[in-house]
């Protein structure tokens, strides 16, 4: 047959965890999923999930704690708390750091992160930081731009090469989990980058 019978893979959840002993033991790889509040990193799970399975990440309570959830038999996925330091304070973004850094230092299959931005938001001083504090660490980031059906084709195109520039790298990826634009090559890029043999 031609046509791609190729099948992408589900996300399912496994858990919730603060602290390192909590963490699942899967023995997979794992791929780190974070943006500011209102990135659309819900919806985007949803997507992947084919369901509203996102809803467990915004329970009253849990939305400061990790989410571990697993992309078929291939992979974890590890949702981290929403961030959006500038509006809020030092000691705030101090937390998220705290955080993200136990993770990633107790964290060996951690391979790779993917940054959440709104396409119609500019780079801030919190992807800056975010990014930088992710590069002293060795861990590679790709970046997805939401919401992507906003914009019209020509306006993507000058969003992801402007990103690239202010990201210092190619993969930037525009997505929408609306129309669902990108949501599986993303996906795709995750697999074939950071998960197999590597
Ligand atoms: P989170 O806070 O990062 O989890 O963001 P949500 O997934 O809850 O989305 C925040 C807002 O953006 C909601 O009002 C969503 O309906 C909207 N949103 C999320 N994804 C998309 C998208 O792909 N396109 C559009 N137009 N809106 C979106």
């Amino acid at each position: 047959m031609a046509k791609s019978t190729k099948k992408f893979r589900k996300l399912s959840f496994i858990k919730s965890a603060v602290l390192e002993k909590d963490y699942p033991n899967t023995g997979l790889k794992e791929i780190a999923i974070a943006g500011r509040s209102n990135s659309g990193k819900s919806s985007l799970i949803n997507a992947w999930a084919q369901s509203k399975i996102a809803k467990v990440s915004q329970v009253p309570g849990k939305t400061r704690l990790l989410n571990f959830f697993q992309m078929g038999d291939g992979y974890v996925l590890v949702d981290m708390p929403g961030y959006g330091w500038a509006a809020r304070s030092i000691s705030e973004m101090d937390t998220w750091n705290k955080m993200i850094e136990e993770y990633l230092r107790s964290r060996d299959q951690m391979v790779g992160l993917v940054l959440l931005m709104d396409i119609a938001r500019d780079w801030s001083k919190d992807e800056a930081m975010l990014v930088h504090f992710l590069h002293e660490n060795n861990v590679d980031v790709a970046i997805a731009l939401t919401k992507s059906d906003k914009l019209k084709r020509h306006e993507i195109e000058r969003a992801v090469a402007h990103m690239q520039k202010k990201a210092k790298t190619d993969a930037v990826f525009a997505v929408s989990s609306q129309d669902g634009h990108g949501v599986m090559e993303l996906e795709d890029f995750i697999y074939r980058s950071w998960i197999k043999e590597t």
